[in-house]
């Protein structure tokens, strides 16, 4: 039995050596300061803590469900957008943590909605949701924005991106940045084709997070596409439509310093 007063905060670590020392580091701290270090993942903590690289922070995103429990990170990645806690400033944030000095930011996702022939399933994203073609072929995507034909894209395939994940493969794919707190969708096309023979936009369209795109496949050689969520790969056969929207369902993230995200954009992509 656990006493109803005690704070509990997971920390969830890579396993890399820098990662394990900094969580050790951090748990002493923190049971120093009265906190409750559970050895396996706890539902009642009020905080987790994600030790590692921003491809650390969308693991434990996605294993735990999309949680209500706020995440901080502490970066021992290569680049941690998202996780604004260094490794040398652990003191520093355990005092702000107690104090309470900090504000939760929502991080708008994005929802799949995605019917085959057979069946019909939902992914959710933090970053981003791409379709893309199977074995290097090119994909033939009717895209409408709330009901509205926009384009018959044709190229590599589009990646349908959050705010949060405007600055990964967005960003890298000639997206726009966009801030965090503006809840709204990016579609970025990745290598579009505008020829005589077919015509894509070349950019990205930035759409209100209330309005679903649709995406119906056309299939010329291949009955199969892919759907890569945060990096995590799914072939789909003969899928008739996929709905793109933002689920009300948000997750939180603790921001410690307001100018931390223009910060992060200056030192980390220029
Ligand atoms: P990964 O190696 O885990 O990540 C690739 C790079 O993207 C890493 O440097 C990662 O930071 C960084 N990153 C992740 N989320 C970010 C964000 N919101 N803002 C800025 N940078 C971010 O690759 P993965 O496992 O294939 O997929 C994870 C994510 O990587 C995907 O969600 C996608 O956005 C991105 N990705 C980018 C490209 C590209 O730029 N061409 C291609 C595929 C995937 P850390 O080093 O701290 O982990």
């Amino acid at each position: 039995m656990t006493a109803t007063n005690e704070r509990i905060i997971n920390i969830i670590s890579n396993n890399n050596t820098e990662s394990k020392e900094t969580s050790n580091l951090l748990k002493e701290k923190l049971k120093k300061r009265g906190f409750v270090i559970p050895t396996e993942y706890d539902e009642r903590a009020e905080l987790n803590i994600c030790v590692g690289g921003d491809g650390a922070f969308l693991r434990a995103v996605h294993r735990y469900h999309f949680t209500n429990i706020p995440f901080v990170g502490v970066n021992t990645g290569h680049l941690g957008f998202f996780q604004e806690i260094l490794p040398d400033n652990i003191d520093e944030f355990v005092d702000k943590y107690i104090k309470g000095d900090y504000v939760t930011e929502e991080i708008f996702l994005v929802k799949a909605d995605i019917c085959t022939q057979k069946d019909c399933f939902q992914l959710i994203g933090v970053n981003e949701i791409v379709i893309k073609g199977i074995r290097s072929k090119v994909v033939h995507l009717e895209i409408f924005i709330d009901g509205n034909h926009l384009e018959n894209f044709c190229g590599d395939g589009i990646i349908v991106s959050t705010p949060a994940g405007s600055t990964a493969y967005n960003f890298s794919s000639g997206g726009s940045i966009v801030y965090p707190s503006l809840r709204t969708l990016q579609i970025t096309p990745l290598s579009p084709i505008s020829s005589r023979a077919y015509r894509s936009l070349p950019n990205s369209t930035i759409v209100p997070g209330d309005i679903t795109i649709s995406i119906k496949p056309e299939y010329r050689y291949e009955n199969s596409i892919l759907i890569v969520v945060d990096g995590f790969e799914i072939k789909y056969d003969n899928i008739t439509n996929i709905n793109f929207s933002m689920p009300d369902k948000t997750i939180r993230k603790l921001n410690f310093d307001k100018n931390m995200y223009w910060n992060n954009l200056k030192s980390k992509f220029l």
